[in-house]
């Protein structure tokens, strides 16, 4: 068959419908798409020993609501206790609130979600509004034996953010995300772990309008990640990525087993200009 009459799939590009398994596994980026090509729709094939047919229907889209049936092993004292903590609009029992909270971003978190696998799960999700509301859930859930996992960005890879014994799972994106101050002189930023990598990098290179320096900073981190991970998640996971093997030096005690009291994480916030930065160090910050 001539290279133009080939078969070629339709790929899939409708925006995942809210709180459907699709929008957990869309990068949480519902409008964006990236189809393989027709090298790569070739190369598939040949790899997998696929043919047209096999691309002919998509299934397994994922574009159901997430519902499932699994009990929530709180009790309502319990539940009650983390809304006084950390207020009743912080504390979620839902089911896509508990899935989302559980999946990381790798193939096997994406297959399992394709097929409705539903394993793992916190039976809460507790977002802390600042470092004293994560200091007095860990020591209510310590008191009462409850399992505490954190999550930022929840792009994992090592299955860190599941629950294998329930408990609640700390969002620690929803608003531990602020920049608390930049140090331009031992070029330091100090930040909440919840930051994602954009929300960062930008108000590093805004430093001149968000800070009035004179020069423009960048973290330097750059994960593959990097638009879905936090800075929290890069310092417990000891993250590297494209650049950071040069510029950037992590440093710090990551050893925190499943929540980490650690609130602020300080970012060596090198200049932008075309000779290489000074090397960056990550520090690991306060354990509360
Ligand atoms: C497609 C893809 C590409 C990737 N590319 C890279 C790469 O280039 N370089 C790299 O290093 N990694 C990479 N990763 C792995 C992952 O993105 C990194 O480990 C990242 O640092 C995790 O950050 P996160 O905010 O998503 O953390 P999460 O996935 O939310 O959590 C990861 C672990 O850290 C814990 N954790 C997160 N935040 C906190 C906190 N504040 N306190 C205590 N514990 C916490 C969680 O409990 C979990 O154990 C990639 C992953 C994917 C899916």
């Amino acid at each position: 068959m001539g290279k133009d009459k080939e078969f070629f799939p339709e790929w899939y590009h409708k925006t995942a419908p809210e709180n459907s398994y699709r929008s957990i596994f869309r990068w949480g980026y519902p409008h964006l798409f990236k189809h393989p090509n027709k090298r790569l729709y070739r190369l598939l094939k040949q790899v997998f020993a696929m043919t047209d047919d096999d691309f002919q229907k998509p299934s397994d889209l994922g574009e159901e609501i997430v519902s499932f049936n699994v009990p929530v092993n709180l009790s309502s004292q319990q539940l009650d206790n983390l809304r006084l903590i950390a207020g009743k609009e912080n504390v979620r029992t839902d089911d896509y609130s508990r899935l989302r909270a559980a999946y990381g971003k790798m193939i096997y978190d994406l297959m399992r979600l394709r097929k409705k696998m539903v394993e793992n799960l916190p039976d809460a999700v507790v977002c802390p509004r600042d470092k004293a509301d994560v200091r007095s859930l860990v020591r209510y859930c310590h008191l009462q034996k409850i399992p505490v996992t954190a999550y930022g960005g929840c792009s994992s890879v090592m299955r860190g953010t599941e629950c294998p014994r329930g408990g609640i799972s700390l969002d620690m994106q929803a608003h531990m995300n602020r920049i608390i101050a930049l140090n331009i002189q031992n070029q330091t930023v100090t930040v909440e772990p919840g930051i994602l990598g954009p929300d960062l990098e930008d108000a590093l290179n805004g430093a001149p309008k968000l800070f009035g320096t004179k020069l423009r900073y960048t973290c330097g981190h750059l994960p593959q990640s990097f638009h879905s991970s936090t800075a929290g998640g890069w310092i417990v996971t000891r993250g590297a990525g494209q650049n950071s093997t040069y510029f950037y030096r992590q440093d710090g005690n990551a050893g925190i087993p499943g929540i980490s009291g650690r609130c602020y994480q300080q970012y060596q916030a090198g200049r932008r200009r075309a000779q290489p930065p000074p090397r960056h160090r990550q520090d690991a910050g306060t354990l509360v």
